[in-house]
């Protein structure tokens, strides 16, 4: 018998360089990864097992990366902590029930076979994400477009960009951004069009606010009808009519015609088009355009002086322009003032469109759009078709456009699409007309699933889910807005059994009988087949080139440093800036102009539903929140979703902060069963009558946030991407009979939660989880439990959640919630568990006072000690406790220090930092320490109503 003697303990240390998963920014990112290997041997000095754990330390910011130069925002610094193993998808399965690979993989590819055989190829489609990588994407794309034949492979940055893709073809012939980032640090004049950078594109927004500091020409502008963080810190903000961009541009447009602010030149030399797109402003005189756009005539002129005196311009836009049933153009509208003042095409100049995805440009690159071909060709171009089936040898390549997304799963409802694969993203909670997607993928013969989470809003639909592999875990490419493709590098191995997207696609591939087309051996390898693609038959004819990349070894591939596209023989350092030659692709090598007429939104408000629904991102949050979730501290600067109000609305409703409202719409009338319930936080960045609320919480967290179903099917009819900054809804308030905070140490399921109130809305803390409960007037669901008062209510609460607990309970009567006139009656009711706290509840008429950072800090603790525990039952807050929103993320600073400090002189977010120590890390918070500042300097000398700028 063989003894084990000894082990050994092998430890290396390695800096892998990758990419942030979150904005189209694509900053990079330096991880520090120690790989631990322990070997036992036997005593005849054999090994006789090893283990090897993989661990990824510290994540900075990649100093030598272009986009970022070693800064990261608040969502990228705190990566690390959305990376652990909780909540993923091990395994694959087949309704629900645990498969291995290869049964799973059968299955799809025998459900594919079988709709195609009695469908035709049509009746196959893939809703992919911008968060695939550029090889995940390639190989999809090639899949469906070229081997089964069904152009119906669209994505979730239709939602995001779309607009801005066709509005770029029409304009220069090809989708081609002309910006680099080097641009917005050289501008004299930077104008944000429907952006929050400061929250959205942080990086990009603070490598602004640096070169404003040198550059003292320069101005900012933006343009939102929401007085956002961004227009707060801008030296113009033109607060527009939601809706109405368009307007404004033509009317730039006629203003830059009638103040001699041409460039003749480059309009007689470069463009085609003009005499017709100027015609079209004939009616926007300064005058008719500030009264269609809702703004101040004299604000607009400033603008208008300022963009015809400035010698480089760059408008750096976004969803708000994109997401809109008319966004192609109001993105034309713009680029057409670019050219017809020469701005583009030279340094620190031009329309610059930021992608709000990691990856929606790969996908652009790769044809993951339904109207597109590979390689930014034209699936309606008979010459670009060809070229692709050459090239691919592809059996069976489409011959026209397939369905855009919300036609897609319109045609799922209609019964012509009857298999649907969604790789990487959550269609429920992002397409609008919630309603509308849940009944498509509730009647789709066959829904497969792609994911890293095992638990989000889509998920439930699922015939078959796969595992795939998560951001640390994958290998390949991502671009950036400015055309900068970076290496996203696997930090770690594959979590049990993920596995990388592009090879889920190339294995049922191979089970379609496409053995040879897909016989990728690693992503090197699709990244060179895609790269020479793009030089395929280019000859100069087509913006997207990567010939210089086509031939990358594994080693060099794996080596490949970020570099902007196109990457030729002429340019095999890349290419900074497109058009410096003012040559496009389009037949004439001249950009055309597109005469606009500006439209109305298409979900306008009625007397049912008065009020417009604007929607956008929080400064910590991203998308569906399945990865910036995970983290505790992204969840601090905003812990749920709001309906930001105007204190004139709120008052005409008779609601004040954190009251409950039900939002209704067309799609989504108050007569549904599971009305869209969300708390009030009244806002005057709001203009009146006009809503705004996060796009990021959904049912997964809560009973009854539901956003997207608010939104109909509007879309571009060219782009074909929603309207979902502008929907129609009417607001209604709620008055819950009885309401409670609970803190529980573990996440309480929603079953159970639905089982102890009527509504519920989850929340996290670092060392707790706080939910708010409500038990509403005439519950249907309270009378059936026989609950009509707060004692029956702490009872039930008692029988579904305490076991072995050391209970205290007590009751309160003299709290006052801050919003409301009547005194409210309070039971506390705590539980202990070996002397520690497991749960404490607040059960009240009215919704108890906050105290999650003090409840945070004791479930921290060993045991309670008496004179909390005495606190806790009489409703008393600990002050130290009481510091208001917390504003650093990073350094968990919250508002009231930062005040004191404003009040106390300090009057710059440099000598902030420099006693707070806000700011100084990934700088996130800044734009809200400036506005502190300016809100609370002011204040001191209110008299005089003084204005004052704040110093960076
Ligand atoms: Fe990531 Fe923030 Fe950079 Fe965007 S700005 S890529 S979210 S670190």
């Amino acid at each position: 018998m063989t003894h084990t003697s000894v082990s050994k303990l092998q430890v290396t240390d390695t800096q892998i360089k990758t990419t942030c998963p979150y904005c189209g920014v694509g900053c990079g990112i330096t991880v520090d990864k120690q790989i631990r290997v322990s070997a036992d041997l036997t005593n005849e000095g054999t090994v006789s097992e090893t283990v090897s754990q993989e661990q990824l330390s510290t994540l900075i910011g990649d100093i030598n990366h272009p986009a970022n130069s070693g800064k990261l925002c608040v969502k990228g610094t705190h990566l690390l902590e959305t990376n652990g193993p909780q909540g993923r998808l091990e395994y694959p399965h087949i309704n629900g029930e645990r498969v291995s690979w290869n049964k799973a993989l059968d299955e799809v590819a025998t459900s594919m076979r079988a709709a195609i055989d009695e469908h035709g190829p049509d009746s196959i489609a893939f809703y992919l994400s911008g968060q695939l990588l550029t090889e995940d994407y390639y190989v999809a794309n090639k899949l469906l477009k070229g081997f089964v034949g069904s152009a119906n492979v669209d994505t979730n940055s239709r939602l995001c960009m779309s607009s801005a893709v066709a509005a770029y073809k029409r304009a220069f012939g090809a989708d081609t951004v002309p910006c680099c980032y080097e641009d917005l640090s050289h501008s004299d004049l930077i104008v944000f069009v429907g952006s929050n950078a400061a929250w959205t594109h942080p990086v990009l927004y603070q490598q602004i606010k640096d070169a404003k500091k040198q550059n003292t020409k320069m101005q900012t502008v933006c343009i939102d009808p929401r007085n956002t963080a961004t227009a707060g810190e801008s030296d113009i903000h033109l607060p527009i009519r939601p809706g109405s961009d368009a307007y404004l541009f033509n009317g730039l447009l006629h203003f830059l015609a009638n103040n001699d602010a041409l460039n003749h030149r480059y309009i007689d030399m470069h463009t085609q088009g003009f005499a017709e797109a100027l015609q079209n402003t004939s009616n926007a005189d300064v005058a008719s355009v500030a009264k269609q756009c809702d703004v101040s005539e004299a604000l607009l002129k400033r603008f208008y002086a300022l963009f015809a005196n400035a010698e480089s311009a760059i408008s750096f836009y976004s969803m708000g322009i994109n997401q809109s049933s008319s966004g192609v153009d109001k993105a034309n509208s713009i680029i057409n003032c670019h050219l017809a003042t020469g701005k583009i095409g030279k340094l620190g100049s031009g329309p610059f469109s930021i992608t709000g995805q990691p990856n929606a440009m790969g996908g652009r690159e790769v044809g993951g759009l339904a109207n597109m071909l590979a390689a930014h060709m034209d699936i309606e171009n008979p010459e670009h078709r060809n070229i692709v089936k050459e090239f691919w040898q592809a059996p069976n390549m489409v011959t026209q456009a397939g369905y855009k997304a919300v036609d897609m799963f319109e045609q799922i409802t209609n019964g012509t699409i009857k298999f649907i694969w969604i790789m990487g993203t959550n269609p429920v909670v992002s397409m609008p007309n919630r309603n509308a997607i849940e009944k498509a993928l509730a009647v789709c013969p066959t829904v497969v699933i792609s994911e890293v989470v095992n638990n989000n809003d889509t998920l439930p639909f699922a015939n078959i889910t796969l595992p795939a592999c998560g951001w640390s875990e994958k290998d390949g490419t991502v671009t950036n807005s400015e055309r900068t493709i970076s290496r996203q590098r696997a930090l770690i191995s594959p979590h049990k059994a993920a596995m990388p997207d592009w090879k889920i696609i190339s294995e049922v591939a191979k089970r379609l009988g496409f053995a040879e087309a897909f016989a990728y051996e690693d992503a090197a390898e699709i990244f060179c087949e895609h790269a020479a693609l793009t030089g395929f038959k280019n000859q100069g004819r087509r913006d997207l080139d990567l010939s210089a990349l086509a031939s990358l070894t594994k080693a060099q591939y794996d080596a490949m440093a970020p570099i902007q596209w196109p990457v030729t023989e002429q340019s095999p350092m890349g290419t900074k800036r497109m058009f410096t030659d003012a040559k496009f692709f389009t037949a004439s090598g001249r950009a055309n102009f597109i005469p606009i007429i500006p439209r109305q939104a298409l979900q306008i408000t009625s007397e049912q539903y008065p009020l417009v629904l604007n929607t956008g991102r929080m400064r910590d949050q991203w998308h569906t929140m399945t990865r910036t979730g995970k983290a505790a501290k992204l969840h601090q600067h905003t812990q749920q979703a709001y309906v930001y109000m105007n204190p004139f609305d709120a008052a005409a409703n008779k609601v004040g902060d954190d009251d409950l409202v039900a939002l209704a719409s067309s799609v989504n009338p108050a007569t549904l069963a599971r009305p869209i319930i969300l708390p009030v936080k009244i806002d005057n960045k709001q203009r009146p009558g006009e809503l705004f609320c996060p796009i990021h919480w959904s049912k997964t967290a809560s009973s009854h946030v539901n956003l997207a179903a608010l939104f109909t099917n509007a879309v571009d009819p060219i782009s074909g991407q929603p309207e979902l900054k502008h929907a129609a809804v009417s607001v209604s308030p709620l008055t819950p009979n009885m309401q409670g905070t609970l803190f529980s140490k573990d996440q309480i399921s929603p079953q159970l939660l639905n089982e102890v109130c009527d509504y519920y809305v989850e929340m996290m803390l670092e060392n707790a989880w706080v939910y708010r409960l409500a038990i509403f007037q005439q519950s249907v669901w309270a009378i059936e439990k026989g609950i009509e008062n707060i004692h029956q209510w702490q009872a039930t609460l008692s029988n579904k959640l305490l076991l072995q607990h050391e209970i205290y309970t007590g009751d309160n009567h003299a709290q006052k919630p801050p919003y409301s006139q009547q005194s409210s009656f309070t039971l506390s009711c705590l539980a202990l568990k070996q002397a520690k706290v497991d749960y404490f509840w607040q059960l009240a008429t009215a919704l108890p006072t906050s105290q999650d950072d003090w409840l945070n800090h004791l479930f921290k603790q060993d045991c309670i000690d008496n004179s909390d525990l005495h606190k806790l039952m009489h409703g008393e807050v600990d002050s130290s406790f009481a510091q208001g929103k917390r504003i650093c993320s990073c350094y968990q600073v919250h508002e009231s220090p930062i005040i004191e400090a404003i009040k106390e002189g300090i009057d710059s977010v440099q000598r902030l930092g420099e006693r707070l120590k806000c700011g100084t890390k990934c700088g996130s918070c800044k734009s809200e320490l400036s506005q502190l500042i300016t809100q609370h300097r002011t204040q001191t000398f209110n008299s005089e109503s003084i204005e004052i700028t704040v110093e960076m």
